[in-house]
């Protein structure tokens, strides 16, 4: 098993009715955490990187880490490349090893999202490298309007037609989620979730899963939807494990030993999140 293509994580998901945790990462501990709570629970799982933090940890660094760790665990590692906003980071992420790259267009007019996430499958297509594509507008959780304005949601014809046009292989659709922390509780659209999945012939995914009550998360996995995106309460719970292990421990000024640390609690962190997702151990 190990390192999995991450359309057939999703294409099993999605007929299993499951949820894949999508962690983000950063660097080698972010990644080794989130691996081996997978492999504790025995559940296929993402980990992901946002290009943005590529000049704290190159591509190639990630995602040769990622993979190679990956290969040695039994369960279904997926390796992805989260929001490239555009071609050229897409293709970047292709080029440097990820096995699985996000085309976000969604701030684009919707012809030039559909071109610009269109050219970029057309080049994974040659390395049989994944994609997901992004069409209505996951917005910013400080932002009261990404939130409850269903505007910004994704439209369901569009969003068929959207995936016919690009030939992407996951969508991650706007349903009441936003990034970050939330600025107000979210209030998911569980009836715009039931008419995506309905209509839409691809893995649908939900970005910005941190702080969104369990409840809901609960409820958007039994409506169909597939990846769940979690950064933001992955590293609260990196930083509030070095502040404990700092209070609580004695490590004398050993910097290795803080990093080891947190270890126990971020692997916590993520099996909670598995077992909330894929609470019947569902695996490939
Ligand atoms: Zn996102």
């Amino acid at each position: 098993m190990a390192l999995v293509k991450v359309k057939d994580i999703l294409k099993h998901a999605t007929e299993h009715k499951y949820g894949v945790a999508a962690i983000n990462t950063v660097n080698v501990e972010t990644i080794k955490y989130a691996i081996l709570a997978a492999e504790q629970e025995k559940v296929p799982l993402i980990v992901q990187f946002y290009p943005g933090f590529s000049d704290y940890m190159a591509l190639k660094y990630i995602s040769y880490t990622a993979c190679d760790m990956a290969r040695k665990v039994s369960v279904p590692i997926g390796v992805h490349l989260d929001h490239s906003n555009s071609f050229d980071i897409a293709v970047s992420g292709i080029r440097d090893g990820f096995p699985s790259v996000m085309v976000d267009g969604s701030s684009l007019p919707y012809d030039e999202n559909v071109a610009l996430t269109k050219a970029v499958a057309k080049v994974a297509r040659v390395f049989d490298v994944d994609v997901e594509a992004e069409l209505g507008h996951v917005g910013s959780g400080d932002n009261l309007d990404d939130i409850i304005d269903a505007s910004r949601y994704t439209n369901v014809e569009q969003a068929v037609g959207f995936v016919e046009k690009t030939g992407c292989d996951a969508l991650a659709v706007a349903v009441g989620n936003a990034h970050g922390p939330y600025v107000k509780t979210p209030n998911l659209d569980f009836q715009r979730i039931e008419e995506l999945r309905a209509a839409v012939s691809v893995p649908l995914v939900l970005h910005g899963c941190s702080d969104i009550p369990r409840e809901q998360i609960q409820e958007a996995v039994n409506l169909g939807m597939s990846k769940f995106n979690i950064a933001t309460e992955y590293f609260r719970a990196m930083y509030r494990s070095f502040e404990d292990t700092i209070a609580n421990h004695n490590l004398r000024d050993n910097g290795v030993g803080l990093l080891e640390a947190t270890k126990e609690d971020m692997i916590a962190f993520v099996i909670d999140k598995i077992r909330l997702l894929n609470p019947n151990k569902f695996s490939l």
